[in-house]
């Protein structure tokens, strides 16, 4: 995903978080994970969640079909992040809560190997209703590889990914995933950006992969919960002024899902937090 993310694999879990001991208090530490207990209760127990991201994905579907009747010489694609844009991370955020604990990659990666996020609501018509219609579906996460001492191959995640998307009802078989730190096709290593080309795979920078969509096919809509789903933005800083600037896509072509839990937009501290607010005047 992410930069943040259930089980007997709960078990797993728990004793991962235990371990870890990455709570913290005091108003200049990172926040405590209880934070986000409201936030985590929106999303996993509302009507109004669930309503929202149904809304999003019925008005693409609604726009798709519109778009597909047009005449193109190339093929179109719909390209989609993965983490609380297709798959709903909310136990994971759920149990951090639960535990005080925060995110942490080896806990998100348990979490990624028990193939368990149900799906964003509404994200599922979706990608059967582009399927039918012809236009090819791309998954770009930035979930990384990374090798496991129990699993083989360098990119178990990528696995994990597709299985947990086969499971929640999305056909994969003919869809595109790319993850952050694979090594990209053949075609597409010359589009890494200068970054990238160190170590010759692809970073939290999803451009260099959009382009690689863009050789064989048309992007003609994009999902995600973080602007960098959409544009990278310098320093993962994104202020409000940023929406404004690319009003025209928004709802259109551009389609942001809502996540209350983490973010670019989310200062760490609670002395950063109460920083930016601002109260009446
Ligand atoms: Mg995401």
């Amino acid at each position: 995903m992410m930069n943040y993310v259930r089980t007997p694999a709960i078990v797993l879990l728990l004793v991962c978080l235990g371990v870890s001991g990455c709570a913290t208090t005091g108003d200049s530490a990172p926040s405590s994970a209880n934070d986000n207990m409201d936030a985590v209760v929106w999303q996993q127990t509302s009507a109004e969640y669930a309503a929202v991201t149904t809304g999003i994905y019925a008005s693409a579907t609604t726009a798709l079909e519109a778009i597909a009747k047009t005449d193109r010489a190339r093929s179109m694609a719909v390209v989609l992040d993965v983490d609380e844009t297709v798959l709903d991370n909310v136990p994971y955020q759920a149990q951090l809560v639960l535990d005080d604990a925060t995110y942490e990659g080896e806990s998100w990666d348990r979490w990624v190997a028990l193939r368990a996020a149900p799906a964003t609501p509404g994200v599922v018509d979706f990608i059967q209703a582009s399927q039918s219609l012809g236009v090819h579906v791309v998954f770009i996460t930035n979930r990384r590889c990374r090798a496991r001492p129990d699993s083989t191959g360098d990119c178990p995640q990528k696995d994990d990914t597709l299985a947990n998307l086969q499971d929640v009802g999305i056909d994969t078989t003919s869809t595109t995933l790319f993850l952050r730190g694979e090594i990209p096709p053949e075609g597409c290593a010359e589009l890494l950006t200068a970054a990238e080309q160190d170590d010759g795979t692809w970073s939290s920078d999803k451009t260099s992969r959009r382009e690689c969509v863009r050789l064989d096919h048309d992007i003609v809509m994009l999902f995600g919960d973080q602007f960098g789903d959409f544009k990278e933005v310098e320093g993962g800083w994104s202020g409000r002024d940023l929406a404004a600037e690319f009003s025209e896509y928004w709802g259109k072509t551009w389609f942001m899902l809502p996540n209350p839990t983490y973010g670019g937009w989310k200062p760490r501290t609670s002395d950063e937090k109460r920083a930016l607010i601002r109260g009446v005047d």
